[in-house]
């Protein structure tokens, strides 16, 4: 049996619609090669994970030397100094005064204990979260998803979440023009607090560009006015930085284009180790410290090599420009696609920030309606040739450009020619 045979027998795929047909054999960089020998240029980074390229040496090099030594400890149960080595740089990279860390394996659980420790600090019960907003799989992370086509079977979720409109421009819920709302989408939050809460409120959660959700920046001001906001009612800040964080949206994390919006507790996952599995979430000493003993943990949390590896693509992204290649090359492609959208009515909107890129489809300008299809289309159309794009958003209409930091300027442009042909083939 081959790996497509032994994947439709042993592998459970169910919940995806298909898997892409090709064997990742290897990758270098921003290049897929596939065992049949094909080479592909990668612009979807293992859904947003590869930041420093795939199988940078240096990351390469961190993890191999930390394997050599050790594997897994219990992070918790002894001292590590990976681990150790790994929460200081975090000290110092993070925004604020978050300091502590507490090390997982993915976005989901990082989520999951940041909700439970915002509800023990305040010792309040509920949580508001964004429509259209994702946070992970696990039942707490799901619970303050505000995407029904991600929950649609499998509940009941968690209770006392409520819902506050999304910042999403292009589509405003508020039925408003950005210029001209005053931040009503922020302001909002207010009357969610008061109406659909019981007063509460633990945790206000969010994206700085929700991802999953169609590739959306929150609009500037806006985290300001919620910030302000939820101050008032002693609601803390989680800032979900899975997605935005280390180098994909120009700034080493998102919440960085919001200035003077100091998170509570910061989650992160996906680029923080270029690969390796790793989730963490970081909080100020006072917030961090309130866990009971026994009350949280995890056995292979802040493994060795994964600490390891984190801490090499950080320095990584730092030593080599990534962050600022990031901003550049982003507003390169958003420039370009700008271009595409003048040629083809297909495109309803272009957005991002650095390489964290929504390109929404509609199937008509006026009536927005999502080309979902056309965007599966396209999506395959650039996979034969060549390009790796996803899709996304709450119809699956968005198309969704996210490389590795390290893409070549000409990769990249071969990349959006490849895009532009298939927008032609569409039409
Ligand atoms: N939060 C955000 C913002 C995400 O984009 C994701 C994953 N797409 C998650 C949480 C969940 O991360 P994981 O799949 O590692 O559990």
């Amino acid at each position: 049996m081959d790996t497509m045979e032994k994947y439709a027998r042993y592998v459970n795929t169910s919940f995806v619609k298909r898997v892409e047909p090709i064997v990742v054999e290897r990758a270098s960089g921003a290049e897929i090669v596939a065992a049949d020998g094909r080479h592909y240029v990668d612009c979807f980074a293992g859904i947003a994970v590869v930041n420093a390229g795939h199988v940078h040496p240096r990351v390469a090099e961190a993890a191999k030397g930390q394997i050599e030594k050790l594997i897994h400890a219990a992070s918790y149960v002894y001292y590590v100094p990976a681990v150790a080595d790994l929460a200081e740089l975090l000290a110092h990279i993070t925004p604020g005064a978050l300091t502590k860390t507490f090390f997982c394996n993915s976005g989901a659980e990082a989520v999951e204990g940041a909700l439970r420790l915002a509800k023990i600090v305040t010792r309040k019960r509920e949580v508001i979260a964004l429509q259209q907003s994702f946070h992970g799989r696990t039942y707490g992370a799901l619970s303050v998803t505000g995407n029904q086509t991600r929950k649609t079977r499998g509940g009941p979720y968690m209770p006392g979440v409520a819902f506050a409109p999304a910042p999403y421009c292009y589509r405003c819920p508020l039925n408003l023009k950005p210029d001209a709302c005053g931040l009503a989408c922020a302001n909002a939050v207010e009357d969610v607090i008061r109406y659909q809460t019981s007063g509460d409120v633990a945790a206000f959660i969010v994206e700085p560009v929700l991802g999953e959700g169609g590739l959306i920046p929150l609009p500037e001001g806006y985290l300001q006015r919620v910030q302000e906001i939820i101050r008032h009612h002693n609601i803390l800040l989680l800032v979900d930085e899975v997605q935005t964080g280390f180098g994909r949206t120009g700034k080493m994390f998102g919440v960085e284009h919001h200035p003077g919006v100091d998170p509570d507790i910061m989650m992160m996952a996906k680029g923080i180790a270029d690969g390796f599995p790793l989730g963490a979430f970081i909080a100020p000493d006072a917030i961090a410290d309130s866990f009971h003993p026994g009350e949280h943990l995890s056995t292979f949390g802040g493994n060795p090599v994964s600490c390891a590896a984190a801490q090499a693509n950080i320095e990584v992204l730092r030593d080599e420009g990534l962050i600022e290649r990031s901003a550049t090359l982003g507003a390169y492609a958003l420039q370009e696609l700008h271009k595409l959208q003048e040629r083809y009515a297909l495109i309803g909107d272009v957005r991002g920030q650095g390489l964290m890129i929504g390109v929404e489809l509609v199937r008509d300008r006026k009536t927005k309606e999502p080309a979902t299809r056309e965007a599966t289309l396209i999506r395959e159309m650039c996979l034969e040739g060549g390009v790796l794009i996803g899709t996304g958003g709450q119809d699956g209409n968005v198309l969704r450009i996210q490389p590795p930091l390290v893409i070549g300027q000409e990769q990249l442009a071969h990349a959006l020619s490849v895009l532009d042909q298939a927008f032609a083939k569409c039409r």
